[in-house]
């Protein structure tokens, strides 16, 4: 098959694996930075273009687009879709998940769990939207950040005031949350492909730190997950349209909650904590699942 990767730098770890992953199984992988990557939107022949040379139909594209570059990596790949290539996470999933609210409104409309969240507009409501949450220490959230950037825990109710104040003031989005003490600094990553869990890790903050994300100097290792955490993260990758997701799972007092459900997820921590091939099993899921103009959403969206 004819795989074009949508990734900014080929020596990227999971960039690397996925190249790999395809020439073992003897496809053609061609990695593609979306930035340089134009189109022509013609309904009679849409095409892509790549540093001035016109690019072939793929069979499949594989998107491994940065969050800075969310919205012109999600028009490129849509342009794929119109072509006909299958995606192998569509671009309207892939927008919804980059948006931790939207995506929280569209779980919480199917009934998975989540940390209590309130999203509010004017610094008149912060008072109310503190209680909403069950108060002090709460964790605010930029709605967009990444990588555990963006994300505050605040301790008092004080602390809470003033930064939820700031980032009003900056006009930042943000949501607040509930913070899950009992979760003591873990969480469950745990990588959807095609509806099944095919790997799963715990990563710990390190001492001192609430954020468990590897770039914050987390620690990744092997975990055994529950039926209800595997069920709750296949769950939220299907409700978000999304073939492959990294689900991430705090564990509570009252069961899994959903954190955040990522369109990208890095494949070097659990591909290094379990030992397994993720990237040859994404690159067997395209195999099994590609079709010309298999979309849900027919590039619309
Ligand atoms: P990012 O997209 O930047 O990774 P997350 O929402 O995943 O943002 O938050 C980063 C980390 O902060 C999480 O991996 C988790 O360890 C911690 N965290 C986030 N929200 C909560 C919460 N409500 N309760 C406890 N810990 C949290
Ligand atoms: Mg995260």
């Amino acid at each position: 098959m004819k795989i074009a990767i949508l990734s900014r730098n080929r020596k990227l770890y999971s960039t690397r694996r996925l190249i790999e992953a395809c020439e073992q199984r003897g496809h053609e992988p061609m990695v593609l930075d979306a930035l340089r990557t134009y189109m022509e939107i013609a309904s009679s022949k849409p095409e892509a273009h790549f540093k001035g040379q016109t690019l072939p139909n793929f069979d499949a594209i594989i998107p491994r687009i940065g969050a800075s570059v969310t919205f012109y990596g999600t028009a490129v790949l849509r342009q794929f879709e119109v072509m006909g290539s299958f995606p192998l996470n569509e671009s309207v999933a892939i927008s919804r998940s980059r948006d931790k609210l939207r995506s929280l409104q569209l779980l919480a409309r199917k009934g998975v769990g989540l940390p209590n969240t309130g999203f509010a507009n004017s610094p008149d409501d912060i008072q109310d939207l503190i209680k909403m949450v069950g108060g002090a220490p709460l964790v605010i959230k930029l709605l967009e950040g990444t990588q555990g950037i963006g994300v505050v825990l605040a301790e008092t109710k004080k602390a809470a005031e003033s930064v939820i104040e700031a980032f009003m003031g900056l006009k930042a989005n943000i949501m607040v949350q509930e913070y899950i003490k009992e979760a003591s600094g873990a969480d469950i990553r745990c990588l959807v492909i095609g509806g099944k869990v095919v790997a799963a890790m715990k990563r710990q903050a390190q001492a001192g730190e609430f954020r468990s994300n590897l770039h914050r100097g987390g620690s990744a290792s092997l975990i055994k997950i529950t039926p209800a955490e595997r069920a709750t993260a296949v769950k939220a990758a299907r409700i978000m349209g999304l073939n492959v997701a990294g689900v991430d799972l705090l564990r509570s007092e009252r069961g899994p909650l959903v954190m955040e459900v990522n369109s990208s997820p890095g494949l070097e921590g659990i591909e290094s904590a379990t030992g397994k091939d993720v990237a040859g099993m994404i690159i067997e899921f395209i195999e099994k699942t590609a079709k010309p103009h298999k979309t849900k959403t027919k590039g619309k969206g």
